[in-house]
């Protein structure tokens, strides 16, 4: 079990929320790396701090082509192992046997067996043996996001630590900073994309829309997670 969750100023900047996080975990911490901008920077960042940070991913099968281009050049740029999960093969042969390939547009329902399958339970042996996991929330993300904090104690996942250390920044300061390191960038967000997850599940947004208006579209904005980040 970690220690307690340290106080974090109102002030922290990214980096010393994730070395305040990876402190107080005490034992080996992974980012969940989906190539998003904000996975990016935080590896990034955490190159330049120094900081200790394993980064895990999963392969949900469903995944874009510029997203794998995206783990590619952060491998070579960073040198950067990365720790592939996959789904259980029987678990995917089974769903798409009975169900189809497009079951998760169906229902709710469906679409939360789909993504139990591909990413929650891969996601819990990826956690396993860790005393912390990182995450690239924003909390202007979404309605489902406002109430994240920078460290959080994971009680669904052995109580290990959740940190958040992008909690605070705003779209703009995100893509400032990668602009600023010319960070790798998946090619979608020039096509609109804000927020990227399947490629059956994505798409890109308009003007004006929320940034995961994109992600689920034919759901209540309220139903918007995959499991990833249940409270
Ligand atoms: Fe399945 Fe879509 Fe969830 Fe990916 S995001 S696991 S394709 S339902």
């Amino acid at each position: 079990m970690s220690k307690n969750i340290p106080d974090i100023p109102s002030d922290a900047t990214p980096a010393d929320i994730l070395r305040a996080g990876i402190e107080a975990a005490g034992g080996p911490v992974s980012l969940a790396c989906s190539f998003s901008l904000e996975d990016v920077a935080i590896i990034h960042l955490a190159h330049e701090a120094g900081l200790e940070l394993g980064v895990f991913a999963i392969d949900t099968g469903r995944l874009n082509e510029e997203t794998y281009e995206v783990a590619d050049a952060l491998t070579e740029r960073y040198r950067l192992k990365i720790d592939w999960y996959f789904p259980r093969h029987g678990d995917v042969e089974a769903l798409e046997r009975a169900e189809g390939l497009f079951s998760f547009r169906e229902s709710l329902d469906k679409r939360h067996e789909c993504c139990s399958i591909r990413k929650v339970e891969p996601l819990s042996r990826a956690l396993k043996g860790l005393a912390g996991w990182v995450t690239g929330m924003r909390r202007e993300q979404s309605i489902t996001r406002g109430e994240l904090a920078p460290i959080e104690r994971d009680e669904l996942n052995g109580g290990i630590l959740k940190i958040n250390p992008l909690i605070n920044w705003s779209e703009d300061e995100l893509i400032a900073y990668t602009d600023q390191h010319r960070l790798p960038r998946n090619r979608l967000y020039s096509q609109g994309y804000r927020s990227i997850g399947c490629a059956p599940c994505t798409r890109a947004v308009k003007p004006g829309e929320d940034v995961r208006a994109g992600r689920w579209w034919w759901e209540n904005p309220e139903n918007k997670e995959c499991g990833l980040h249940r409270r």
